[in-house]
Parts: C-alpha cells; sequence; structure tokens
C-alpha cells in the first residue's frame, strides 16, 4: 500500500517573493532569479515528513501556499 502523501501548491499571482518559505525549508522552496517568485523543488510530499513545509504554509505573509491532504 502507498503510503499517505500530500499535494503542495503555490499561487503565484499572491506570491510577492518574501522569501521565508526558502528560509524554513530550502529541500522545498526555491525562489526565481528574475523577480524573487516562489518555485517549488517538488509538489507531493510524503506526510511524516513535511512539519516545516506545514510551517512554511502558514508563515507565507500572503497565504500563497496551499497544502493538501
Ligand atoms: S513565503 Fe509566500 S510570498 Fe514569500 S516567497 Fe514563499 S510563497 Fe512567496
Amino acid at each position: 500500500m502507498s503510503r499517505p502523501q500530500m499535494k503542495l501548491t503555490a499561487d503565484l499571482n499572491r506570491c510577492i517573493g518574501a522569501g521565508q518559505c526558502v528560509l524554513i525549508e530550502p529541500d522545498v522552496f526555491e525562489q526565481e532569479p528574475t523577480d524573487g517568485t516562489v518555485r517549488l523543488r517538488r509538489d507531493r510530499l510524503p506526510a511524516a515528513s513535511s512539519e516545516a513545509v506545514r510551517q512554511a504554509v502558514q508563515l507565507c505573509p500572503v497565504k500563497a501556499l496551499r497544502l493538501k491532504e
């Protein structure tokens, strides 16, 4: 049986390139070199390894990140 996974999305219309998410979890988030908007290094995450990602989602100042169980 497959392990539970979560799906991560980023709304680039909201992202202001604050970089908070990159500071919290650089394995998952990175910033576009041109305008600083977020880029996802991956969008499917094992549920068990997602604490830092949850924190990044919560702390994004414009709520651009979503995590679906
Ligand atoms: S914390 Fe939010 S606004 Fe800042 S780069 Fe990440 S997604 Fe964009």
